[in-house]
């Protein structure tokens, strides 16, 4: 029988932890790795304790390297396992991406038609993107439609405010209508369907039409001959109807299956409110408007969610009676979002109650709120083309955007140290001295930040909650933290990194009374305060790593310190 070769405990986590990192743009919890390392080396189980107390410090390795440093360090230590992160991180890419469209030969016409009540949140972007996606694939037209035939939920800012964001979303928009703006070429269509026998004016009351309707039974006013209904019609247009009392509806079939379809309605009176930018009485409901203009504007394919199927049955219907040709229709699965309030109006009452304290509250899943946080439209539009068009219901995954956007800022983001709930700790033995940290471990020419020394430091509070032995004050020394005393004392115990890794001392980030500044963290989960550093002031609108905390958007700064947003981990 051969011996197995001997295997270094550390260096398999080492190696589990980088790979995984690699992988899957994150870096996996403490558990997962040794779990990940114990089933492939079964014969390290003896060891499982000792290899316990390493993985703080692996993990915090791996955290600490950039990915292109991840790589090289996997690559010295098992160039194989570096090819297999990287063969299947290639191969899921391919699975997901989008399937072809039929009918693109010429390119394709696409929209995305919002409707104007607020600013966009992640359910609009995926179909921004899912629809972007593929004219950029095909080429062609990309329309962006305001869909503001209801003046009750029209908010005038949101015509703007839609267009900034798909400004900033990076989304190739190539014209944009306003339906308000296309109200004759409703009424033409609503005239036609008249005319051609399709559509009738109901004078029921919208009680009575529902219960006949639930029973398969048609109204009165179905049977109404052509010449009347037009006259009618024209009387609507002319004003001499008050607000619900006639609407015209599309004779679809009383007895299809879902009542819902069922002589639908075209077209209200709307008087005791009026429209921001026109003048009208008789409003055309979403599916006469969205059916006119998707023929009118030459729409070739639509991707739109599951909750509009219905929707596609009653615009069919009118494509039909008006001899139209179809587009493709694609209808996704619906997408729930773990812990975020999507509807707009949910969220403007929460801004007017003060929960949030606007669109671009932290905990908010808009756009604006997204982009204050350091979210990149790079990582939504990954994320979202990733979910597909594929109709299963999914819960949208906060770790894959998050994955995606740090694979971006990673790389970008110089390291600050950040102490949340600052605890003072004198510390003797140890001269005057200052410490040097790189901006970016391991490529020293984006700078070093000096941080002085003077006796006394800020602590975590949680960095100390377990009163460990010793402490590695991170670019600095060991300590021995003496407990009981207030303020806190603290010997020094020595510069050598390996005898904070043989104490298992955590490493942790500290800052003088002379270098600090107070910093408030935005955090969807709540606020969090602390001090960082002064110079993180200096990058405003830019992205750092607090490397204990995450990944944080630089928001502002002033006599009170540094605002930052926080990203993910
Ligand atoms: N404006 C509607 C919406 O935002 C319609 C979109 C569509 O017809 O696909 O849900």
């Amino acid at each position: 029988m051969t011996e197995a070769p001997h295997i270094d405990p550390r260096q398999a986590l080492l190696i589990s932890a980088l790979s995984n990192a690699i992988k899957y743009q994150n870096v996996p919890k403490a558990g997962a790795v040794l779990g990940m390392v114990l089933s492939a080396h079964p014969e390290l189980k003896a060891q499982a304790g000792a290899m316990k107390s390493m993985l703080a410090d692996v993990i915090s390795e791996v955290e600490s390297l950039s990915d292109e440093k991840r790589r090289e360090r996997l690559s010295e230590l098992a160039p194989q396992q570096l090819m297999h992160a990287t063969e299947r991180k290639v191969k899921e890419k391919r699975d997901t991406s989008l399937p072809d469209l039929p009918g693109v030969e010429n390119g394709v016409v696409m929209r995305f038609a919002p409707n104007p009540s607020g600013p966009l949140h992640l359910g609009h972007a995926r179909a921004a993107f899912l629809n972007d996606a593929y004219v950029k694939r095909y080429g062609g037209r990309y329309v962006l439609r305001m869909e503001d035939t209801d003046p009750k939920r029209v908010d005038p800012e949101a015509y703007e405010t839609i267009a900034e964001d798909l400004a900033w979303m990076g989304v190739g928009i190539t014209e944009t209508i306003y339906q308000s703006d296309r109200f004759l070429l409703y009424y033409d269509a609503g005239k036609a369907l008249i005319e051609k026998g399709h559509a009738y004016v109901c004078e029921c009351e919208s009680e009575t039409f529902r219960n006949l309707k639930l029973e398969k039974k048609a109204c009165p006013c179905r049977g109404r001959v052509t010449p009347e209904n037009l006259s009618m019609w024209e009387s609507m247009l002319d004003g001499r109807y008050a607000e619900g009392s006639v609407s015209v509806r599309l004779k679809t079939d009383m007895q299809h299956p879902d009542p819902a379809i069922r002589d639908f309605p075209l077209f209200r009176i709307l008087t005791s409110v009026s429209h921001q930018r026109i003048d009208a009485c008789v409003y055309p409901l979403m599916n006469l408007s969205v059916a006119v203009d998707d023929h009118a504007l030459g729409m070739t394919h639509i991707i739109r969610g599951k909750d509009h199927i219905a929707n596609t049955r009653r615009q069919e219907y009118i494509f039909d009676y008006m001899d139209w040709n179809k587009p493709y229709y694609y209808h996704y699965g619906r997408m729930s979002i773990e812990g975020l309030v999507l509807s707009t109006s949910a969220m403007r009452e929460g801004i007017t109650s003060g929960i949030y304290s606007g669109w671009d509250d932290p905990q908010l899943g808009t756009m604006r709120a997204l982009r204050r946080r350091g979210i990149l439209p790079e990582a939504i539009g990954k994320t979202m083309t990733e979910i597909g068009i594929g109709e299963t219901d999914i819960s949208f995954s906060w770790d894959n955007l998050y994955a995606h956007n740090k694979s971006i800022v990673d790389p970008l983001s110089d390291r600050f140290f950040f102490v949340a709930d600052a605890v003072e700790m004198q510390v003797s033995g140890a001269k005057p001295q200052k410490a040097e940290a790189q901006k970016f471990p391991g490529e020293p020419k984006r700078g070093i930040r000096t941080i002085p020394f003077d006796g006394t430091v800020f602590v975590q509070d949680s960095d100390i909650h377990d009163q460990p032995v010793m402490l590695r004050l991170k670019d600095l020394f060991n300590v021995s933290p003496e407990y009981g005393s207030s303020p806190l004392t603290g010997m020094y115990a020595g510069d050598a990194l390996a005898d904070a890794r043989a104490a298992k001392a955590p490493i942790v980030q500290w800052l003088p009374p002379a270098y600090r500044t107070s910093c408030l963290i935005r955090h969807p989960e709540g606020d969090i305060s602390g001090y960082c550093e002064p110079e993180v002031a200096s990058y405003i609108g830019k992205t750092v790593q607090f490397e204990r905390t995450g990944f944080v958007k630089v928001d502002s700064a002033g006599d009170g310190g540094v605002i930052v947003y926080y990203s993910h981990r």
